[in-house]
């Protein structure tokens, strides 16, 4: 109703914009100096009263309220103490505020949440910072259940990241047959974009100096021909191929893990990325059974033609489904990983001669793929981090916009690594948006460097894209990093890389306003969902987190720290954080 009424103002005021735009102007500019009570008329008998607290609303004006009021899982107003008041009823449920910060519920627009839940379930160790700080202290793992498995058994684990280990370098085919020489192992990278694999692990995926690199991919080897363990991006394939089957009972215990984990975070969307059958099915399993509180957004993975097509003749397509489940963005890849130099690049990183980096996709099929999927009404989201693949994906959006005419197709770049001057011109002019990783900075920061101080400066940026009109979002990637927002809410405001404290290209810092931005309004609207979500206003979904502090006042650095007490989806209370005892 209130959008209906919303829609008639506009339109009014479109006509009167045709015949009286000075009038228009000077009615506009009083708006802004006083911009009419978020109150609606029809405020009565609210379901659940917020009051006497600090709400940060995140709507156009970015206004401070004290009180909010609830109906029917949406907001049904936003104002002070005594206006609220109006809207209750001896049915509503009052809660006292006693001054605390209320936030919009946080939004993720890209983590593999699922994938990740699943190996906290499946997986034998856990190689990741920060339970472990050096390769021996992994195979001391690995060695440990090598003793204790039947010969045969597999030994899976997935986390590691060689920046955060002393020795600084990739873990070896060797060094896993010194503690493990019967029982096959694989240890996946933090970043997903390399494995490494034991000698035991290759023979079984067929891997050996004479096995065909596959395309897309690339097979380590040392200075005598021989396979060192470590695959990159598709090469990984050979052996995830042969690994056993995960228990068809895994996906679905992981949702409900997925669920308590973000809802804990203050996230109350995410949009899980390159989702295969098992992960939708077992989403649509929870979201039927009940328990999956959190609003997802399910993104498919295309990984060739035939996906492409597949996927295109289903007859499905972006935003299908309800509040709490729907399907979003088609998800590809153009490119690898920072971690395993594999991003592709126009000019090499330092000690990388030659190595311009992977493109995922010959540039004709990628068009193609990404023609299929547009007009058969998908959203499409490409992961480019180097600059050469975010020219092939931007040539691409291109070239299907046109060909479509498509309006408003808000295509996205997934991560934009170094989203340098001439990238940003074409991701402006294009209206592409960009899931950006504020959190990289701190986390894998020490990556950048090797690519040299020109492209630091343009590394996860976030000052200049709002400066330049670019819609960009803040994501986790979970599991590359902690799956709670405050770290990348921190580290755009702080930007300091994990090992050395130093700050990275400081003229990319920006407000704690803005950062809230990415992980609220920006994000709803790269989802198509900034009529529902990203703002607490009459209308939308009353999807709201309370925190620990005052996140507009406290120091910077107490950012990360911020702690979720309560998290309520659709006005329901769906996470408390347990009493201290
Ligand atoms: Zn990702």
């Amino acid at each position: 109703m209130i959008f209906k009424a919303n829609l008639k103002i506009l339109e009014s005021t479109r006509a009167m914009l045709k015949f009286f735009p000075r009038t228009f102007l000077w009615f506009a500019a009083l708006w802004l100096i006083h911009p009419p009570p978020v109150l609606q008329a029809e405020c009565h008998d609210a379901d659940l009263i917020l009051r006497n607290g600090k709400i940060i609303t995140m709507d156009a004006t970015r206004s401070i309220v004290t009180a909010l009021a609830v109906r029917n899982r949406q907001i049904l107003a936003a104002g002070n103490d005594s206006e609220i008041a109006a809207c209750s009823s001896p049915r509503t449920e009052i809660i006292d505020l006693h001054g605390q910060t209320v936030l919009p519920g946080l939004i993720d627009v890209h983590t593999h949440a699922l994938n990740w839940a699943e190996g906290l379930l499946r997986n034998d160790i856990d190689p990741g910072y920060p339970k472990v700080h050096s390769i021996p202290e992994i195979l001391k793992q690995v060695s440990e259940r090598s003793a204790s498995y039947p010969a045969g058994r597999w030994i899976l684990g997935a986390g590691w990241d060689e920046s955060k280990l002393s020795e600084h370098r990739y873990i070896t085919r060797k060094d896993l047959d010194a503690v493990s020489p019967n029982n096959p192992v694989w240890l996946e990278h933090f970043t997903g974009h390399l494995g490494v694999a034991n000698s035991l692990a290759l023979k079984l995926g067929q891997v050996s100096r004479d096995t065909a690199t596959p395309s897309g991919g690339v097979i380590d080897k040392d200075d005598s021909g021989e396979p060192t363990g470590i695959l990159k991006d598709n090469a990984q394939g050979l052996v995830q191929s042969v690994l056993p089957p995960d228990p068809p009972d895994l996906a679905l215990p992981a949702t409900r893990v997925v669920s308590e984990k973000a809802l804990e975070a203050g996230l109350t969307t995410i949009h899980d990325i390159c989702l295969l059958a098992a992960g939708i099915r077992a989403y649509q399993d929870a979201h039927k059974n009940g328990w999956l509180k959190l609003r997802v957004q399910m993104a498919p993975l295309v990984s060739n033609l035939q996906d492409a097509e597949a996927l295109a003749k289903g007859g499905i397509y972006s935003g299908f489904g309800d509040d709490g489940l729907k399907f979003g963005a088609v998800k590809m890849f153009a490119d690898g990983g920072m971690g395993a130099k594999t991003i592709a690049v126009y000019e090499p990183a330092e000690g990388e001669p030659g190595n311009l980096g992977l493109l995922i996709w010959p540039p004709a099929d990628m068009q193609r793929a990404h023609h299929i999927l547009a007009r058969a009404g998908w959203q499409l989201e490409t992961h480019a981090i180097g600059d050469r693949a975010m020219d092939e994906v931007l040539d691409s959006y291109q070239a299907v916009i046109k060909d479509l005419d498509l309006k408003e197709p808000r295509f996205r770049i997934v991560h934009a690594g170094f989203a340098t001057p001439p990238v940003q011109k074409r991701l402006r002019e294009l209206h592409v948006l960009v899931d950006s990783n504020p959190a990289f900075v701190y986390w894998i920061g020490a990556y950048f460097s090797k690519y040299g101080p020109q492209r630091v400066r343009w590394a996860y940026p976030a000052k200049s894209y709002f400066d330049n009109g670019i819609i960009a979002a803040g994501t986790s990637d979970v599991p590359v990093t902690p799956i709670s927002p405050w770290w990348g809410i921190w580290a755009a405001v702080e930007r300091r890389e994990f090992h050395t404290g130093q700050v990275l290209a400081p003229e990319e810092r920006i407000t704690v306003l803005q950062a809230l931005e990415m992980y609220t309004r920006n994000p709803a609207y790269i989802g198509f969902e900034e009529n529902q979500k990203g703002s607490l206003e009459p209308g939308k979904l009353a999807d709201f987190i309370i925190v620990d502090r005052d996140v507009l006042s406290v120091p910077s650095a107490q950012l990360k720290d911020v702690e979720v007490l309560k998290t309520f989806v659709g006005g329901e209370l769906a996470y408390a954080k347990p009493a201290a005892h």
